[in-house]
């Protein structure tokens, strides 16, 4: 159950949000006054407890308002989950409480990295060895909240004649510059940017993993299990939005509701054990699939809702949340991984075992 208060705004907000007429620089700092980041946080380590579902069902709560402050919440319980992987137990210190209060932004510019990993890009970061740790030169196209009072990025980097690493950037680094925000679809207020990153150097303190190929599988299914409670929280919305339809002359639409409720739930409810038992660190393909199921079910719920709501869902007196949802739905499948790059290497995967 989300903070009555974080309801409330995040429903007053939600179109200027998406749209980018809502400073993007309130979000964390509403999120953070719900206690949404401690979630699944030890509490030895100074968050609420619980596991990583808490906090999955969290961005759902806030994904079925505002997907924009869902992607921002995202972002930020990500860059924790790296924190709690990390090796480097003094980087965790360090930033853990600044990330868990929201005084400090985490960004994750691992989209790269996970393509990477599935052989589709190179890495778009390089590094060469200097006195104090290396220089950094290249650039992160695509990396969502990059707050302008202060972040700390995660990026994977290529180290030629050794592992590719992966390291903690802080925004105050000589060489790093954030471009202005891209201009987008919606999710506008996300303070989503571009970086560059120009003879930066970067001490070996920051350093979150030093091998990526063997720390990026350990995260993934905490990167993918928490991408999917976006999608989660989108779909029952529309399908919420459905439900109160249905008595006002919308019936013939109740059985496919009923139909792809259950289907969602299954879906919830498989993620969710998967999660918790660490089932998709050994099956990523199933932790796959699953994202490809919530995905294709969130485009269905929101076609349902169109249908739901007909033709005041095209009036823009009217029908303001429909189409802020419809523009949130086209996120879903292109986000890394999109479902191009899940098709494809499950595709690789079925042709590995086949061979
Ligand atoms: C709102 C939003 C927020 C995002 N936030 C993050 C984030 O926080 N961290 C992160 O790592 N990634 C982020 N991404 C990136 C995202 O996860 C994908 O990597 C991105 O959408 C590109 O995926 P793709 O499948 O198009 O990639 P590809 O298959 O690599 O690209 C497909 C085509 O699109 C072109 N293309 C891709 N991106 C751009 C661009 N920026 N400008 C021009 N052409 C382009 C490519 O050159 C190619 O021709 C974000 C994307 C969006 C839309």
């Amino acid at each position: 159950m989300l903070d009555t208060d974080l309801s409330r705004w995040l429903d007053a907000e939600a179109d200027d949000l998406d749209r980018g007429l809502r400073d993007a620089e309130e979000v964390l700092p509403q999120l953070a006054a719900a206690g949404l980041f401690g979630l699944g946080v030890d509490e030895h380590l100074g968050g609420a407890g619980g596991d990583i579902r808490a906090a999955v069902q969290a961005i759902a709560a806030v994904a079925g308002h505002s997907l924009t402050a869902a992607f921002v919440l995202w972002g930020q319980r990500t860059f924790i989950e790296y924190l709690l992987h990390t090796d480097n137990a003094a980087l965790r210190e360090r930033l853990l409480g600044e990330l868990l209060s929201g005084r400090l932004a985490g960004a994750t510019g691992l989209s790269n990295a996970m393509k990477y990993l599935s052989g589709i890009e190179e890495l778009g970061v390089r590094a060469a060895p200097s006195a104090a740790g290396w220089r950094l030169d290249g650039r992160l196209p695509w990396v969502t909240n990059l707050r302008r009072s202060g972040f700390v990025v995660a990026a994977a980097v290529e180290l030629p004649g050794s592992a590719p690493f992966i390291a903690a950037i802080p925004d105050d680094l000589a060489g790093l510059t954030r471009s202005e925000d891209l201009q987008l679809l919606g999710l506008q207020s996300s303070n989503t940017a571009a970086l560059q990153i120009d003879a930066l150097q970067l001490e070996r303190d920051w350093l979150l993993a030093g091998d990526a190929r063997q720390y990026l599988p350990r995260v993934r299914p905490g990167f993918l299990g928490l991408q999917c409670g976006m999608t989660i929280g989108l779909t029952r919305r529309s399908l919420q939005e459905v439900e109160s339809q249905l008595a006002a002359g919308r019936s013939v639409l109740e059985a496919d509701w009923r139909d792809l409720r259950a289907r969602l739930e299954r879906c919830v409810a498989e993620l969710e054990q998967g999660l918790c038992a660490g089932r998709f660190l050994g099956e990523p393909a199933s932790l796959f699939r699953l994202r490809i199921a919530l995905a294709e079910l969130a485009g269905q719920a929101v076609q349902l809702e169109l249908q739901a709501s007909g033709g005041k869902a095209y009036l823009q007196q009217h029908g303001a949340g429909f189409a802020r949802r419809l523009r949130e739905s086209a996120f879903v499948p292109i986000v890394t991984p999109s479902l191009v790059q899940l098709r494809g290497e499950l595709q690789r995967q079925a042709a590995g075992a086949g061979a």
